[in-house]
């Protein structure tokens, strides 16, 4: 079973966790995460936790890390920052095919989604990686699923 986990890419584990290897050693799979976030964006995949953005976004409340008993999850109070994930937009944002769309860029709270002027078609998304918190706000409203948060 582990070596399913470690042959394919580590799935989006919930904010403060270990690294995949020592996040899989320490999590005993009790589940204590899941009920208390309050956006429900935490599922269980094969018996561990995963965030899945189509369902929302993370506001970064620290109550999956303080469920968590046994290490898998550091505390919200940790320096160590919940995750380094990004926003990414794909070829397929509207913009891009043409047409006029900011959906992301409205739900984007700390205004990381810019949109450039371009000639000869609407403006651009583009994330602004050093203001992105990742915490996948954007994803569920995109109408053709173009953003993922890796
Ligand atoms: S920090 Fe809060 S909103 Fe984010 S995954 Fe944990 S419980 Fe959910
Ligand atoms: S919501 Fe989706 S299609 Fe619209 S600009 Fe953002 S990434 Fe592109
Ligand atoms: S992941 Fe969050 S912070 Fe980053 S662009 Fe999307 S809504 Fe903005």
């Amino acid at each position: 079973m582990r070596g399913d986990f470690k042959a394919r890419r580590p799935p989006q584990r919930p904010p403060w966790a270990l690294a995949e290897e020592a996040f899989l050693d320490a999590c005993t799979r009790c589940g204590a995460c899941v009920p208390v976030c309050p956006t429900r964006i935490i599922v269980v995949v094969r018996g561990y936790p995963e965030v899945d953005f189509k369902r929302g976004e993370c506001t970064f409340c620290g109550a999956c890390a303080a469920a968590c008993k046994d290490g898998a999850l550091l505390t919200a109070e940790s320096p160590v920052g919940p995750w380094a994930i990004k926003a990414q937009i794909a070829e397929s944002c509207l913009p891009r095919r043409g047409v006029e769309c900011r959906i992301c860029g409205d739900h984007c709270s700390v205004t990381a989604i810019r949109f450039s002027p371009r000639l000869g078609g609407p403006p651009v998304a583009e994330v602004d990686a050093a203001s992105c918190t990742g915490c996948g706000a954007c994803v569920a409203p995109c109408p053709v699923n173009a953003i993922s948060i890796t």
